[in-house]
């Protein structure tokens, strides 16, 4: 077919993401479209979802729909501002934090351009890089706890850069994804120091920054000023219960700021998702009760998943790395109870589930306990 050779390679043989089963296709698919209740904790979403007072507003601006949104985001961008402390020239908005990193690619690597991660890591920043034809070199971080280290990292880069070559891009997700493990503070400011002397660009994707609780670890908006190498990701997808609606925010030096916002297509932040920021900004105190829910049941977590004997990744996200020695078929027995996780080999890491950690005991109880079943019977049946 000649329409073929028309086609991007690059574009053509990328491996898509792949994202956690959604609940409708797991009703339709396992449950023949019955009434049943699915549990999903595949994609680390907020379960306490979007606060009542936010989505009575949100209907009513149902009502303004059929305009255009705000392109420029001016409302949303000056809220982002107070509430973060930073000049709006540092801030960009995206559909997702995914789409942002895909304008940061743009704008920055071209073909045979080096990146840098640890690995495992989120999956994007693989794909991002097959698609730019950059190369992606990766560190393997190490159990028992993958800690981000400076020193390690430092050490590979100056291989590297021993060898002739020359890393571009370094990328750390603090709390990783798929591990939940974190750099600290005192480790990152090691690395910027390094990286702004090499001129290497570092992207700190802080998805995750609300649950962490270590007395070491960063606020990578509070440094955007001081490190002009440096890009903060935060996204409204996890804490913020707005996973549905979109919404991921850039922090960066203006230049870098002012390319992905030439690059930004057109009204890319719709209207529901302008709005519903700017409310949950307003109302980030109602958010304090489910962040501290959500660590209070990963120590629960892990006190179950130490009594059953199961070996886990000590996490300071809101999921958890669980080792399964069969993952796939753990996954997809606990699927045949409702129960929706990640293998984790969809991360790139075998033997591992991925699990997202709800607020409500109940839902981590049901998941524990589907958990203990499928283990016994596979311990029972092997
Ligand atoms: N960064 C990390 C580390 C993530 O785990 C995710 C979501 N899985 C994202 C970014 C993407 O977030 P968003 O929903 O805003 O695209």
């Amino acid at each position: 077919m000649w329409i073929k050779e028309y086609i991007d390679k690059r574009a053509y043989n990328l491996q898509r993401y792949k994202a956690g089963k959604p609940i409708e296709e797991i009703k339709r698919e396992i449950f023949g479209d019955k009434d049943v209740k699915i549990l999903k904790l595949a994609s680390n979403e907020n379960l306490a979802g979007v606060n009542r007072k936010i989505l009575k507003k949100l209907k009513k601006d149902l009502e303004n729909v059929h305009y255009y949104p705000d392109d420029s985001m001016y409302y949303l961008i000056d809220s982002l501002s107070k509430f973060y402390g930073i000049d709006s020239q540092h801030i960009s908005v995206g559909n997702g934090a995914v789409e942002l990193i895909r304008y940061i690619y743009q704008v920055l690597i071209k073909e045979g351009d080096v990146i840098f991660t640890p690995h495992p890591t989120f999956a994007i920043y693989y794909i991002d890089s097959n698609l730019f034809g950059a190369k992606h070199l990766t560190y393997d971080l190490s159990s028992p706890n993958y800690d981000i280290k400076a020193s390690d990292m430092i050490e590979k880069i100056e291989l590297l850069h021993q060898k002739g070559i020359k890393v571009k891009l370094a990328v750390i997700c603090s709390p990783n994804n798929p591990t939940g493990s974190i750099i600290t503070n005192s480790d990152l400011l090691e690395f910027l120091d390094y990286t702004l002397k090499n001129r290497i660009v570092v992207i700190l994707d802080e998805a995750y920054f609300e649950f962490v609780d270590h007395y070491d670890y960063h606020d990578g908006v509070k440094l955007v000023k001081e490190y002009e190498n440096l890009i903060v990701l935060r996204t409204f997808s996890k804490v913020f219960s707005l996973a549905g609606l979109r919404i991921g925010v850039a922090f960066s030096n203006p230049y870098i700021i002012k390319a992905i916002n030439n690059v930004r297509l057109p009204f890319n932040v719709n209207y529901l998702a302008q709005r519903a920021v700017i409310y949950s900004l307003q109302n980030y105190k109602s958010l304090l009760k489910s962040i501290k829910r959500v660590v209070k049941e990963k120590y629960y977590i892990y006190q179950r998943l130490n009594e059953m004997g199961i070996e886990f990744i000590p996490t300071f996200a809101n999921f958890i790395a669980i080792k399964v020695e069969d993952h796939i078929k753990v996954y997809n027995d606990l699927l045949l109870k409702g129960i929706i996780v990640r293998p984790a080999s969809d991360m790139n890491m075998g033997s591992y589930i991925r699990v997202t950690i709800s607020p409500y005991r109940d839902d981590n109880n049901l998941f524990l306990d589907a958990l203990k079943e499928v283990m016994c019977a596979r311990s029972s049946s092997g």
